[in-house]
């Protein structure tokens, strides 16, 4: 058994009778593992409470070799995200990044990168008070960058053209975008309007601490979510259901103004 150290933040936390916890966990350094840590042993009394599902942490763990279980040895609370936990409207919003990441990436996989961005976006929620849903999307997209399906959008993919007209074709198997008139005959082809194609331009040349600033209409973010969660369902398989997302959709009309924008 070998020991590491690494950065982590809690996917999902589970009781395992009175002392114990199955922590999933995303790290920095192996990607997603499970892991068993025992209360009084590995964990200060006072963080023991603190540690569940959304919050940050250090590692030292033994990895059993082929084994999906490995052991705590002791964990340290670094950031226990506690405005996402007293909000609703944050901690829906937190779930989805963190399912994305449970459903789409192989376990013990690392993507150091994808790691930052998940610490980032979990700091954005906490930290901004408005424009969270735009957060959430800056992070799907980046997710797609990472993992190379995210679609070209700087220009035509037939004639070149760079212009952004009223309408525009979004062509989900190549990837690219095309105008009315340039788009081939084929069945994996959207709508995507000039509104949401300068949208996107904009999160390409933004860093996601900023992406909460965009002032986009109700309309306009439902025409963005459906073309990001379409392509992602398209390129990845286990991301067909997201139950994170469809219980945003669900609580549309009742959570906070924070969490639809
Ligand atoms: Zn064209």
């Amino acid at each position: 058994m070998a020991i590491h150290k690494t950065a982590a933040i809690v996917l999902h936390s589970q009781k395992q009778g009175e002392t114990s916890k199955i922590l999933l966990l995303y790290t920095r350094q192996f990607g997603t593992i499970s892991l068993m840590v025992k209360g009084a042993h590995n964990i200060k009394g006072k963080q023991w409470g603190a540690l569940q599902t959304l919050s940050r942490v250090q590692l030292v763990f033994y990895h059993r070799e082929n084994r999906s279980l490995h052991y705590g040895q002791q964990v340290d609370l670094e950031d226990p995200y506690k405005k996402i936990h007293n909000s609703l409207g944050k901690t829906v919003l937190a779930s989805i990044p963190c399912e994305i990441i449970l459903k789409a990436e192989e376990r013990e996989h690392p993507n150091s990168r994808l790691f930052d961005l998940l610490q980032q976006t979990m700091e954005g929620l906490e930290n901004k008070e408005s424009g969270l849903r735009n957060i959430i999307r800056c992070f799907e997209w980046q997710y797609m960058e990472l993992t190379g399906i995210k679609p070209r959008l700087d220009r035509c993919l037939q004639c070149g053209n760079t212009a952004i007209e009223e309408k525009h074709t979004l062509l989900i198997d190549q990837g690219g975008l095309a105008c009315l008139a340039c788009a081939p005959p084929g069945l994996a082809l959207l709508p995507i309007s000039g509104k949401a194609l300068a949208y996107f331009r904009w999160l390409d040349q933004i860093a996601l601490d900023r992406s909460d600033q965009a002032q986009i209409s109700g309309t306009l973010g439902k025409e963005i979510d459906f073309l990001l969660l379409t392509f992602m369902r398209y390129h990845v398989e286990t991301l067909k259901n997201l139950s994170s997302l469809q219980l945003v959709e669900s609580l549309r009309d009742t959570l906070p103004k924070d969490a639809q924008e």
